[in-house]
């Protein structure tokens, strides 16, 4: 018997993926550069189902049933291509490599181009969920073609989350589209993470409360419209006690968040563009700025405010409205990412369809929530929608949230609480609806320097002022 799929890259993805298919039912064959990986995998885990383990990519390649069907699962990067290159050697026209580790959609455009030439399916997948993902059920975004997608799917939904039956998984588009969408979703993950941050941050600065008492209240917003994985393992952690010295554990974690560089990209991205990710960007900011520890002991004791608790009704409501402000700030990520895609969809012309990619963010994957439900029916509604804030439900709720959002938002600076997630995507809704932006000002002061013109407000056209005779006449004696 032949395997429907072989994976190759068995370390902890690549091995989970494998075990999460054989379960399934399907026929897997396995590979690894050294070949002890192959071997363990095959004995520990040998019993969930029907592996062909090999020891060589001849082996492998002759173990698959045609089309071949090869998941990638190695080092991103040169690894990556590394593989890639031995693999389309040995396959034939009309098999499938498909790359499930985290590339940036560029290679995966270039990749599938130079393996079209040869006849070779290239499908970049997203898969988020990380290792228990990859073994219970991950979410997964595979781009590539429509074609490869016949033979592929199948096995890709077997294995992904389910939530109300639907796989958390569908085909996404041609070439990258599947990894840019995995990107975006890490940009939104950074996005959220930080708001998730800035409301503990702002608990415990405005009210003085312990960690243990602000997991109770990310306990309870865990019931509601905020129900997340992220909330959920929020309160694990700020729950959890360090063993060692009995204090709480977020306590004596050193305050520098590391990255990957997929928020990097996200943003690197959004700039190029043109489309404004300010959530994502103040996050991944927010990453960098706390990992400056130089910068941050050299500025130690700049002046500011205390971070006085507040009392009275203030007091009474601050958790509540904290959990507005969190609710509207991340209305607005969520809505700067789905846009982030819709332009990457229009610029490449991928048709990339924003209520799937809500629908298969339902489960599996780390910005998993009840949430991702109402992004897809609006989506589904309206999948023109310019953004997500002008649907009808999410217009309802932001509107509503608005007053404790700018309460929070005010109360963070008036303590010297930083929250530049809260901040920016309040700015970006009043940015949004504001009649006139100061955008007419700068255009002025182009103009002015740099004769770069202005559009006027009362006709079409371009229009040039010339400022060395009309602004000296206006001067001052
Ligand atoms: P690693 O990223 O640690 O990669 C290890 C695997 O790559 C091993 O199988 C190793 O083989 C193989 N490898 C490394 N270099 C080469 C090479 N030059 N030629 C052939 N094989 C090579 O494994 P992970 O399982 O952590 O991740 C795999 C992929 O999944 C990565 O792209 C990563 O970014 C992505 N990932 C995704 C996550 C998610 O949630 N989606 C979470 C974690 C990772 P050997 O055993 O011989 O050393």
């Amino acid at each position: 018997k032949k395997a429907s799929i072989g994976v190759t890259g068995l370390a902890v993805m690549g091995r989970n993926l494998a075990r999460n298919l054989a379960r399934h039912g399907h026929t897997v064959a396995l590979h690894n550069r050294s070949e002890q990986r192959t071997r363990e995998l095959a004995e520990q885990f040998g019993s969930e189902g029907d592996f062909i383990p090999a020891y060589s990519a001849r082996e492998f390649v002759n173990a698959l049933e045609r089309p071949r069907q090869v998941v990638v699962m190695v080092k991103a990067g040169a690894p990556t291509d590394a593989v890639i290159d031995e693999f389309a050697e040995l396959l034939e026209p009309g098999d499938v490599i498909v790359d499930a580790g985290n590339a940036h959609f560029a290679d995966t455009r270039r990749r599938e181009a130079a393996l079209r030439e040869r006849g070779l399916h290239f499908v970049g997948t997203g898969v988020s969920g990380g290792e228990e993902g990859a073994l219970h059920g991950p979410s997964i975004m595979p781009g590539g073609s429509k074609e490869s997608y016949e033979s592929l799917g199948p096995l890709l939904e077997d294995i992904a989350a389910k939530v109300d039956g639907t796989p958390c998984c569908a085909h996404i588009g041609p070439d990258g589209a599947g990894h840019f969408v995995k990107m975006v979703h890490n940009g939104i993950e950074y996005a959220d993470m930080q708001l998730i941050a800035e409301s503990f941050d702002l608990l415990r600065g405005a009210l003085g409360y312990e960690p243990a008492r602000i997991a109770e209240i990310f306990r309870t917003w865990n019931t509601g419209r905020l129900d997340s994985y992220l909330i959920e393992i929020t309160a694990e952690v700020l729950a959890h006690t360090d063993a060692a010295t009995g204090k709480p554990f977020v306590d004596v974690v050193l305050d520098q968040a590391e990255q990957k560089g997929t928020g990097r990209w996200t943003v690197q991205i959004g700039l190029d563009l043109g489309i404004p990710i300010t959530g994502i960007a103040e996050a991944t900011f927010a990453r960098s700025l706390s990992g400056h520890a130089n910068l941050r002991a050299a500025t130690k004791g700049l002046g500011g405010p205390s971070r006085t608790p507040l009392s009275g009704s203030e007091a009474e409501r601050f958790a509540d409205d904290v959990e507005q402000a969190l609710y509207a700030s991340k209305v607005v990520a969520y809505a700067q990412g789905f846009n982030q895609i819709q332009a990457g969809s229009a610029e490449y012309g991928w048709n990339v369809d924003l209520g799937s990619v809500a629908s298969l963010w339902r489960g599996g994957c780390i910005i998993r929530a009840k949430f991702l439900d109402d992004i897809r029916a609006a989506f589904e509604a309206g999948p023109e929608l310019p953004t997500l804030l002008t649907s009808g439900d999410f217009r309802k709720a932001v509107e509503d949230a608005q007053d404790a959002w700018r309460s929070v938002v005010s109360t963070a600076v008036r303590l010297g609480i930083p929250t530049p997630g809260f901040s920016t995507a309040l700015a970006y809704y009043d940015g949004l609806r504001a009649d006139r932006l100061p955008a007419a000002l700068v255009q002025g002061q182009r103009d002015y320097f740099g004769a770069h013109t202005y559009r006027r407000v009362d006709g079409e056209g371009s229009f040039h002022t010339e400022w060395a005779t009309e602004a000296r006449a206006e001067r001052p004696a």
